[in-house]
């Protein structure tokens, strides 16, 4: 199909598979671009790793792709927090600490530097000028960064007004319906008994998306891994706050305070793994609560969800398949996915149109200067069997690795 050929009566047709965050910003963002778009859920919408996430949202991204997409999400947090009935977002100062005898504070402020070359508001700030600012303890800090311009949201309200924006662009939205595809990765799926064509498919199905495509014959590299979080009741009103040492962080919630991360760096199950929090996370966080923040947990709630890894910690996003196949994939965001999900969305949109309007040679992958894609993204960069250790991505180590990547 090409774009030139797209009439109201005869408008592309694209299958969303997954109703996470990321899923339901491209159906909404495809739809408003014209296209004919039918969104699958296995579950319920946000039934997957965006309703556990923490809503922590960001911009302090080193590299140039990183924070342009970065920024262009924060952007749509913030447009949608004025548009969006149903959603809201609070703006709040994001905090990296490192402690001394952390061999990653050598590290911050080039990454900082980095970040402001990118036109990130962020900050080296000395320990004693930080806790004058925060109500954080920071004498035991070899370096901090502080990042302006981040702020958090509740990631299920988020799926639910985008869910609902879908809805009014057209999108049918079918939930309590896995899909397969039908015989190798192609634009057709097996949806219950029948099979159903179209111009395009997404793959938005975060965890499963490896065992998705390996049904389908197209093996890559992504391992779901288990993280963990929990809510607290005592209020607790200073910035979102990342120990980078101690590998924790902590925000503000309606209920008093969110906090999390509690990694556990082995490929899980997606369909079997425990989604509650283990007794060391609970311990371990407490104990950062009380030395960063002087603050004593109530638990209220905990649980743990998935987030996907890569060999390079680089997301897999565009064809994928066979050149003529039509399947884009959107998966493996080494636990920032919710964070930048209103630009990987819209990304894909745009991609898949634009795909769909050039026929061929943008759909095959081919990288030619007409490409919508991110060359460092491109989930043919791989060959699928690699070995790799899960690697937390939040840490200072895994944002500061990559060299000054360009699109
Ligand atoms: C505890 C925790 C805290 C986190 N905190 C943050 C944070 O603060 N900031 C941040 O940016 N990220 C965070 N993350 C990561 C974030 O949750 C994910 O990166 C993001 O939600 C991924 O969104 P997604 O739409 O790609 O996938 P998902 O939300 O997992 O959606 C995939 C959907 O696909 C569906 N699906 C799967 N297979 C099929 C099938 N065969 N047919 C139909 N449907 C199918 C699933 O049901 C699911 O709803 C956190 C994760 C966890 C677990």
């Amino acid at each position: 199909m090409n774009r030139d050929s797209w009439t109201e009566t005869d408008p592309p047709t694209v299958g969303v598979v997954g109703g996470g965050a990321v899923g339901v910003t491209a159906a909404a963002d495809l739809a408003a671009r014209g296209a004919d778009v039918t969104l699958f859920d296995r579950g319920e919408l946000a039934s997957g790793s965006s309703g556990r996430a923490a809503g922590v949202l960001y911009d302090a991204y080193a590299e140039d792709v990183d924070a342009a997409l970065a920024a262009r999400a924060m952007d749509r947090f913030r447009t949608f927090d004025r548009t969006l009935p149903g959603f809201s977002f609070t703006a709040c100062p994001y905090v990296i600490a490192v402690r001394e005898g952390d061999p990653d504070a050598d590290a911050v402020p080039e990454m900082v530097e980095r970040m402001r070359e990118h036109g990130r508001e962020v900050s080296v700030v000395d320990p004693d000028a930080l806790g004058e600012r925060f109500p954080l303890r920071t004498d035991d800090l070899a370096v901090a960064a502080v990042a302006e311009g981040a702020g958090w949201c509740d990631p299920a309200s988020y799926v639910g007004a985008i869910g609902d924006r879908a809805r009014r662009e057209g999108v049918r939205i079918e939930t309590g319906t896995p899909v397969a595809f039908d015989g190798p990765v192609a634009s057709r799926l097996r949806v219950g008994g029948s099979v159903r064509s179209f111009d395009a498919v997404v793959l938005a199905a975060g965890a499963h998306t490896g065992r998705l495509l390996a049904s389908g014959g197209v093996r890559v590299p992504i391992k779901p891994y288990r993280v963990q979080a929990l809510t607290s009741r005592p209020p607790y009103d200073g910035p979102m706050t990342y120990d980078a040492t101690a590998g924790a962080y902590f925000r503000p919630h309606p209920t008093g305070l969110l906090a999390g991360d509690g990694t556990e760096p082995v490929e899980a199950d997606p369909d079997e793994y425990d989604r509650t929090a283990d007794d060391w996370f609970r311990e371990d966080v407490s104990a950062v609560l009380a030395e960063r923040a002087d603050y004593v947990p109530e638990v209220e709630r905990s649980w743990a969800g998935l987030c996907t890894a890569t060999p390079d910690g680089d997301p897999l996003v565009g064809p994928v398949g066979a050149p003529s196949a039509g399947v884009f994939v959107a998966a493996g965001w080494q636990g920032h996915g919710f964070m930048r999900a209103p630009a990987m969305g819209e990304h894909v949109a745009e991609g898949v149109v634009a795909s769909l309007s050039a026929g061929s040679d943008v759909r095959a992958g081919s990288r030619s200067a007409r490409s919508p894609w991110v060359d460092a993204f491109d989930p043919n960069r791989f060959d699928g069997d690699e070995e790799f250790e899960i690697r937390e991505g939040m840490s200072v180590e895994s944002r500061g690795e990559h060299g000054s990547r360009k699109h």
